[in-house]
């Protein structure tokens, strides 16, 4: 039995582990106490989302009185969490599933989804701000990190920002260089900057809790003024604030083109009646691949807590395969999902020769750049829009775990094949 965890937690006997924060003193070791729960409503808990980050860079930290070293993003956080006369109930990935046994991982990131769904409050960790004079949120010039994203969120013009001038008579707004905006604007980039947000698993990890809140070293913002902030800021900049934005100097464009990028691409912009839609996986995937993580299965694993699973019966998560098994059997639950449509097969990352996959399945693991995700997710939308099948609905078959068979309508043949279009990236 390993002397931390105990017995494996196993799935025909639904439990978690919480991990109990003791208080302490800002600097001292950071120690904690380890329990198995059954995995009910009873459970209460907040859980942790935070970037993994250099698998080399951890921290030692005590857990039932052994040392256990994890992420060092994670040791901050939980530092910045504990309080210093009270316990504080956790769920943290890194320490709460025995990243050594494959058995338990299969189970508990299957249930992932579930335990970010249950949790009180999810902690979203960005880490410190880059400004020295946002570390302590107690000092006397110390501003709030963020103050812009406030601004867009409380649904404020464009012009109400320190850099804007309005002339009283004539209405007319004039952009100037201001140190106030300058520094909210430094934060603002600092913030999504931060390699959370380039993480494949904080998809399902913000998406599913009911209540989370965003922490950047001491400050902290609900995650719901992030999304209105997105939203609020482009409806002005589209809109009533166009002429504003046109003002400002090209390095401060920077801001709407991310937004505009990330709008596109994000399910937080999804309204809930749409919801279904985005629980396909053939979707889900391929619009968030340009993200990472550290193990190329997590590019299918890490976002199953939004599947819709009885439209993907076969799918189970199993660490133990090799890397093409899990693309392969991803591309088979996608092609069998009951659509009887192949728009799976559409898009770039075929024929790669990454991990010996077969030419049909795709390389999940390959990060295109958010504009070609883009384009790809504008043309999936025009699918629904052709129907040169008639309605047929395909009938894929697997031969040999490799070999995908399917019926086709001989129509002509090719007379003339011209230049092949490059892609230069
Ligand atoms: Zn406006």
């Amino acid at each position: 039995m390993d002397p931390i965890y105990g017995d494996k937690l196993q799935a025909h006997n639904p439990a978690i582990r919480i991990l109990t924060l003791l208080p302490g003193p800002r600097d001292a070791v950071i120690k904690c106490l380890l329990a198995r729960v059954a995995f009910d409503k009873a459970a209460r808990y907040d859980a942790l989302s935070y970037a993994w980050g250099d698998p080399s860079d951890k921290t030692s930290i005590a857990v039932n009185g052994f040392q256990l070293f994890v992420p060092s993003n994670l040791s901050e956080l939980l530092r910045m969490l504990r309080k210093p006369d009270n316990t504080t109930e956790l769920w943290a990935d890194a320490i709460c599933i025995n990243q050594k046994g494959v058995e338990e991982k299969n189970y508990q990131v299957s249930i992932m989804g579930e335990i970010f769904r249950r949790c009180d409050t999810a902690y979203i960790w960005l880490g410190f701000p880059c400004s020295s004079r946002q570390v302590d949120r107690n000092t006397d010039n110390a501003e709030s990190p963020f103050a812009l994203i406030s601004h867009f969120a409380y649904d404020k013009h464009l012009y109400e920002l320190p850099c804007f001038e309005v002339d009283a008579t004539t209405k007319k707004v004039t952009f100037h260089h201001d140190a106030a905006f300058t520094s909210m604007w430094d934060s603002f980039v600092d913030i999504f900057q931060k390699p959370w947000w380039s993480r494949f698993w904080c998809i399902q990890e913000s998406l599913l809790p009911s209540s989370a809140i965003v922490m950047l070293g001491p400050w902290t913002t609900p995650w719901s003024t992030i999304k209105l902030c997105e939203k609020d800021s482009l409806r002005h900049i589209w809109g009533c604030c166009g002429i504003s934005a046109s003002l400002m100097p090209p390095e401060y464009t920077w801001f709407v083109d991310a937004m505009v990028a990330n709008s596109q691409v994000d399910p937080r912009h999804v309204p809930n009646h749409c919801y279904d839609a985005c629980r396909n996986m053939d979707q889900l995937v391929r619009t968030f691949r340009y993200k990472d993580c550290q193990n190329p299965r997590d590019k299918i694993y890490g976002i199953s807590g939004l599947l819709n699973h009885s439209r993907y019966p076969r799918l189970l998560l199993d660490y133990s395969l090799p890397i093409a098994n899990v693309y392969t059997n991803a591309m088979e639950a996608m092609l069998c999902d009951g659509s009887g449509d192949l728009r799976c097969l559409t898009g770039t990352g075929f024929n790669s020769q990454a991990y010996n996959l077969p030419s049909w399945v795709r390389n999940f693991q390959a990060r295109p750049h958010i504009a070609a995700i883009n384009s790809e997710t504008h043309r999936d939308k025009v699918y629904a829009l052709y129907n040169a099948s008639s309605s047929a609905k395909s009938s894929p078959i697997l031969k040999d775990e490799i070999h995908l068979v399917l019926n086709g309508v001989w129509i002509d043949n090719v007379r003339k094949v011209g230049s092949t279009v490059v892609d230069r990236n």
